[in-house]
């Protein structure tokens, strides 16, 4: 399976002013002071080895998208953030080079920044397309019709030519969807959201975004051990760091770097995925938390194998 990043931010779509790029250009060329390059490609490798990443590019502001490829003659795309945009055009090219028009979706929940991206979705105008959305909420149909009403926007939903379904699924049923094992979990969150896992051919990934952990719900915790097992990648809601969760944002409905590293060590995952980045942060902000998880993971690893923790960022492709 290959997993793609269209969307890593949480709640709100963002996007750097311009004394942003002018800040990372600018220390790019301290950095490279007194250094000459013969051409782009030898500048493009200075910045990739002694630049920060924060300093070479950016962690990027669209709301959750995540493509897993590997399903069998379809698309499968967790949420439908402002990152569907993207993944709609790219989708469409591959589709005229043969790939099937058929799109899986597995909605975590309805809250805005997991939909807003469908009006967007060009494929969904296309009468040769299919399109099943699956999710744990009943009423994800009226939330996706309600966002295209005429006061919101100026294409109604019934306007569009793909084929759309919808399948309601419970936590804990487990079925097969473009060739692959699906289960869910409902997760803590204003009127709930669900985590699914992916299983095919013995590789597992597990999208787990806008889940709040309650500590000391000692039974939740074992419930969300068991759902990330021995997974390849589990993509986790890292909105806040551990001391922001504690004392300023409780009960907001999203979880912690720190419990993310603890629930996948006890699970036995093999890889992690920060996620749902919190959109008030800075490039900064997000390369700093990676790294204090990355200190936080090494320092509770005891014996352990090591979980590797990776920090979404839009475009990034993870292979499992
Ligand atoms: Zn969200
Ligand atoms: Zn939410």
């Amino acid at each position: 399976m290959l997993v793609r990043f269209w969307g890593t931010r949480g709640s709100l779509p963002v996007a750097p002013h311009a004394d942003v790029a002018l800040t990372k250009v600018v220390r790019a060329l301290m950095i490279a002071r007194g250094r000459s390059f013969a051409d782009e490609a030898e500048a493009t490798e200075f910045a990739r080895t002694d630049l920060a990443f924060s300093t070479y590019a950016t962690y990027g502001g669209a709301t959750s998208c995540v493509e897993i490829e590997g399903g069998e003659d379809a698309f499968v795309v967790c949420d439908m953030g402002s990152g569907l945009r993207e993944f709609g055009v790219g989708a469409l090219r591959r589709c005229a080079e043969g790939h099937p028009r058929v799109y899986h979706f597995f909605l975590s929940h309805l809250h805005w920044d997991h939909i807003m991206g469908f009006p967007f979705f060009q494929p969904a105008q296309e009468s040769g397309a299919t399109i099943v959305i699956h999710t744990g909420h009943p009423d994800a149909e009226q939330a996706l019709r309600r966002q295209q009403e005429a006061i919101s926007f100026p294409a109604p939903f019934d306007a569009l030519k793909a084929r759309i379904e919808f399948v309601v699924h419970q936590p804990g049923q487990r079925f097969l969807a473009a060739g692959m094992q699906v289960s869910l979990i409902r997760q803590t969150h204003a009127r709930g959201s669900f985590g699914y896992r992916f299983e095919r051919e013995g590789k597992v990934v597990v999208y787990s975004t806008d889940a709040e952990h309650p500590p000391g719900d000692m039974d939740a915790e074992g419930a969300f051990e068991t759902f990330f097992t021995g997974a390849d990648l589990v993509i986790c809601d890292t909105m806040y760091s551990l001391g922001e969760a504690v004392s300023l944002k409780q009960d907001q409905g999203h979880s912690s770097n720190v419990v993310a590293v603890d629930l996948c060590h006890a699970a036995g995952a093999k890889r992690l995925a920060l996620f749902h980045h919190e959109p008030s942060y800075t490039d900064e902000d997000i390369e700093r938390m990676h790294a204090e998880t990355l200190r936080y993971e090494q320092l509770v690893r005891g014996e352990r194998t090591k979980l590797e923790v990776v920090c979404a960022y839009d475009g990034l492709e993870v292979a499992v």
